[in-house]
């Protein structure tokens, strides 16, 4: 069988980290017909846009992407390509898994977090303007629909991946009507899980400092999109940061696989960046691909690697290139391909 995925290199580091992050899915022995189209800053000048109609229509037709960053100009230009393309193919829920590495120097050794950030809503819906010449308003949307539907996702990835506590996290306590909105969604879906999965609520703030302090007591953390990026983000710092932290975007119709980082265009073409984030989100790929096993062998391939330290990316405290680590760990995964066969 051929997977056909839509492959979004992306800006600055993007390219680097596609190529070496194909290597490793090619290495293990699946086959794949990769469509590539460009997104991003290098499009705008050809299409006047930086994501192009075909870029959605691939992704439209394959079902599932591997992409690369993409940059967004801050307070002006063009509206971010990833929060259109979320909201274009309704890829409502954000999963952001963070899990500790051996060899990955860090404060904890043992955690195991899934973000789930709810995707297409809150103040990401774009409704802002300005008030005058010097103020500004955005407008939060929260829906009980929106709200349910990432509630439920949580509960049902809680299900089917062995897990046994949902966190939801809110600031009902001031924004009632918003938030409580989400908080009451949250509750609502909770009641039909009663006695599998447990249930508790997090103020957010509060939230933030448990997390630095106890990560260990959580496990499944669902979230509004502004307060599920942030935690993410430090999430990503509790295991290691942003070069290992892996995303996927999930609709019903499609799916689109992406590190948690951003372009890092300071790293641009040197060879010098992490492609982990970008491995372990072909790795969640192939899981939903159905290809469990693999995904596996590609995830465990990646933490002997780094935990051997011989190759080991800079970021982590090392000195290998983004090639160099992208074939250490194809080299692996195929090891172990040949052994089983
Ligand atoms: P960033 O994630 O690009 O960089 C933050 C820090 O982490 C930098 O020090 C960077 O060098 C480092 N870093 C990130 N990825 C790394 C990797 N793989 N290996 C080693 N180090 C890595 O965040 P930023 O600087 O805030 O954003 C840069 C651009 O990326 C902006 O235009 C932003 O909008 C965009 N962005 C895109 C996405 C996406 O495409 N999903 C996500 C976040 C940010």
């Amino acid at each position: 069988m051929t997977y056909t995925v839509t492959m979004i290199p992306g800006d600055g580091i993007g390219p680097e980290l596609a190529d070496a992050t194909v290597t490793v899915l090619e290495a293990t022995g699946l086959e794949f017909d990769w469509q590539r189209v460009d997104a991003g800053e290098s499009q705008i000048a050809r299409h006047g846009t930086p994501l192009p109609e075909h870029v959605l229509d691939s992704i439209r037709s394959t079902r599932v992407a591997l992409k690369g960053p993409i940059t967004t100009p801050i307070g002006e230009g063009f509206r971010s390509v990833n929060v259109t393309l979320r909201q274009a193919l309704d890829l409502y829920a954000n999963l952001r898994p963070a899990r500790s590495m051996k060899g990955v120097a860090t404060r904890y050794e043992d955690v195991d977090l899934i973000i789930v950030r709810e995707n297409t809503e809150d103040l990401y819906a774009g409704i802002e303007h300005r008030v005058g010449r010097d103020a500004a308003e955005s407008i939060k949307i929260i829906t009980r629909a929106a709200s349910e539907r990432i509630c439920r996702f949580a509960f049902e990835y809680a299900l089917a991946n062995g897990r046994h506590k949902v966190t939801a996290v809110h600031k009902a306590n001031i924004m009632k009507l918003s938030d409580g909105l989400f908080l009451e969604s949250c509750r609502n879906v909770a009641a039909q899980y009663e006695g599998r999965i447990e249930f508790e609520d997090r103020i957010i703030d509060n939230m933030c400092m448990q997390l630095v302090q106890k990560p260990e007591l959580y496990d499944v953390l669902v979230l509004p999109n502004l307060y599920g990026d942030i935690v993410s983000d430090l999430a990503a710092g509790l295991v290691g940061g942003l070069g290992v932290a892996p995303g996927a975007n999930i609709g019903d119709q499609a799916a689109v696989f992406e590190p948690v980082h951003g372009s890092a265009p300071k790293y641009a073409g040197q060879d010098v960046a992490n492609p982990t984030a970008l491995i372990l989100s072909g790795a969640l790929m192939l899981r939903h691909l159905g290809e469990t096993a693999t995904a596996e062998r590609v995830e465990n391939a990646v933490r002997e690697v780094i935990a051997e330290g011989r190759t080991v990316p800079r970021d982590l405290g090392g000195s290998a290139g983004t090639r160099a680590f992208g074939v250490a760990v194809a080299e692996r995964v195929a090891a172990v391909a040949t052994q089983r066969t």
